[in-house]
């Protein structure tokens, strides 16, 4: 890469993005397609601004970067494991060293204040992104992570705690990933918006092949659970968390005090235990 590309990764001609800024009201998330195929960028930003068309109004008003990227970064998949089709995170002031280049510049800007340009991340691997129906479905699960950091932002602490409960507890509970009610309620809303944008025909056909191919029991008993969810009905998530605390969790009020040390500081303030299991304080 030459050195014109390093500094100017977003208008690198070696680096072919595009840079979608939607709609001018408000703060419309930003949505990067690398792609050296000009067909292939088009055709994914489109496929991304309906998702977030579908979303309505419910997408928080914050600096959002939704990058889509060609290949599959790999410390990534090291990282969040091999069958990780994309991920959600808020950004803080740190120079993101496992990201990639192209990434990294568009979001760390050292020499300016705040040295972030967003605070928010959405990353698609290239992988996820060669079908436009698994790119919807990611995306659109992705995006409800990103409005219940912002939107509920205490029960998506509370359901961000339970995958950091040592993995006896998570065997004991025989917890499946879909079990956790933020992580069943973007499944709903991603299933719910492909169907919307696709149809139902071909959504279930896509769920019944990802069923067939998939060479892990995790990831074959997490599109089972997704070919079973109902998307016609409202998941109420503040409802069905306190359930799952009070009904699943009840026994385990060390393990979770312990998995709420683990976490920073700013998270573990989030998460009210007694609260959640239905429990007045001593
Ligand atoms: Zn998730």
């Amino acid at each position: 890469m030459s050195a014109k590309c390093r500094d100017r990764a977003e208008a690198c001609e070696c680096v072919k993005l595009v840079q979608v800024l939607g709609s001018r009201l408000g703060m419309a998330p930003t949505v990067i397609v690398k792609s050296e195929n000009v067909g292939i960028r088009t055709q994914r930003e489109t496929a991304a601004q309906r998702v977030i068309a579908n979303f309505g109004n419910q997408i928080p008003d914050r600096r959002l970067l939704c990058f889509f990227d060609d290949t599959d970064w790999q410390p990534f998949k090291d990282r969040f494991g091999k069958e990780n089709r994309a991920f959600y995170g808020p950004l803080r002031e740190e120079a993101l060293p496992d990201w990639p280049d192209y990434v990294r510049r568009l979001i760390f800007v050292p020499l300016s204040a705040p040295k972030v340009a967003f605070d928010h991340v959405i990353y698609l691997y290239g992988s996820t992104c060669s079908s436009l129906l698994a790119l919807t479905m990611s995306f659109a699960h992705e995006l409800q992570h990103f409005v219940q950091h912002e939107n509920v932002r205490l029960l998506w602490a509370a359901n961000s705690l339970l995958p950091h409960l040592d993995g006896s507890v998570i065997s004991a509970l025989e917890l499946r990933w879909c079990d956790i009610p933020h992580e069943r309620e973007a499944r709903i809303v991603s299933k719910r918006t492909a169907e919307n944008l696709f149809g139902v025909g071909d959504v279930n056909r896509y769920v019944d092949a990802k069923i067939a191919e998939s060479t892990t029991d995790g990831d074959r008993t997490d599109w089972e659970c997704i070919r079973g969810l109902d998307t016609s009905t409202h998941y109420d998530l503040a409802l069905e968390t306190m359930l799952f605390f009070q009904r699943r969790l009840k026994d385990y009020i060390p393990e979770l005090e312990k998995a709420l040390q683990r976490m920073p500081a700013d998270f573990s303030a989030d998460v009210d235990l007694r609260k959640l299991l239905g429990r007045t304080s001593a």
